[in-house]
């Protein structure tokens, strides 16, 4: 991590301060999957907690010192892991966040029949029938209807969409749903419609969409399994046949939470890290979740990143604060 190479010279409160600050300044950045694992002691304080605000007290004497481990530290009491805990949520509600949603969800985009017609692939009357078809259903895709009322292939529209968004058009070649199905949450794929295909030369997650990229997605996936995240467009058929069988496959055990406000979150993200001792924990925001990842014994990591090797000692938990489930 960051910080390490002059905080050899520092003092251990220096250390631990410098190895914070980076972590603010950095955000995300700081956690790739090698310090979300090896919490080392000799990069924190003497005592080895990773809470700035720790006072260094007493620890009581039969409190693992190897457990719990969240985001690389490792919390010397409650109150320590409690203070890391909020600290994460304060950098997952951050500004820095924002304008990651921000520029995901809200950037101009021309609208699909428009690029179709500037690429060629349409003509002027076909777009009319289109919209005009659309208009008159009060529903669906313009690119569905330029395959039902235009006799447009499928695969057209998708190609329209990759230049649309500036994205890539992805197949399902090589899926594997059960590989696949350790990623994120199911929820998270039936509610976004982000799917993952596949994991390239061990360091790049693929994703793909039928519709409509969520940039926000891609972001939290990155965080949480420390790989590249490549987003890009699906054949429809294909995509819908994969995220079947991911739905089909088993997923991690993933416990789903409403809680009133910010501090029971972060009391109760407290309690499960402090019932549950993982081994690493990571806590990221996506949309109106907190999806908090617990890796609960050793080998729970697979080959790729901080995926997951399988289901096994793997506790997904999900949270939404206040009405915004
Ligand atoms: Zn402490």
């Amino acid at each position: 991590m960051p910080g390490i190479s002059f905080g050899r010279e520092m003092g251990g409160d220096a250390k631990r301060f410098a190895s914070r600050v980076d972590d603010a300044l950095l955000g995300q950045d700081v956690y790739g999957p090698v310090g979300l694992f090896e919490a080392s002691a000799a990069e924190q304080g003497p005592r080895g907690c990773g809470s700035v605000e720790c006072t260094g007290g007493w620890t009581r004497p039969w409190r693992s010192k190897k457990r719990p481990i969240f985001e690389g530290h490792w919390g010397c009491s409650g109150r320590c892991v409690l203070a890391m805990v909020r600290a994460a949520m304060r950098r997952e509600t951050g500004d820095r966040r924002a304008v990651t949603e921000t520029a995901g969800s809200h950037r101009h985009r021309v609208p699909l029949g428009l690029v179709m017609l500037a690429q060629g692939w349409i003509t002027h009357p076909q777009l009319k029938a289109a919209l005009q078809a659309q208009r008159q259903s009060g529903s669906g895709r313009i690119g569905d209807w330029l395959v039902s009322e235009c006799g447009l292939e499928a695969e057209q529209v998708t190609r329209g969409l990759s230049v649309q968004w500036s994205c890539p058009v992805l197949s399902t070649e090589g899926f594997s749903a059960q590989a696949m199905a350790l990623v994120m949450p199911q929820r998270f794929v039936q509610e976004f419609g982000m799917v993952p295909l596949r994991v390239a030369g061990g360091r790049l997650l693929y994703l793909g969409c039928d519709d409509r990229l969520n940039a926000s997605v891609a972001y939290a996936v990155e965080q949480m399994t420390g790989l590249k995240v490549e987003s890009g467009l699906v054949d429809g058929v294909q995509l819908t046949a994969a995220k079947a069988n991911l739905l089909n496959a088993d997923a991690v055990q993933t416990n789903l939470e409403a809680v009133a406000d910010e501090d029971s979150l972060a009391a109760r993200m407290t309690a499960i890290l402090e019932h549950r001792q993982p081994l690493a924990a990571r806590l990221v925001r996506l949309h109106q979740y907190y999806w908090l990842r617990l890796w609960l014994e050793s080998g729970t990591r697979g080959l790729a990143g901080s995926l997951p090797r399988s289901t096994e000692d793997m506790q997904d938990c999900l949270f939404t604060v206040g009405s915004a489930a």
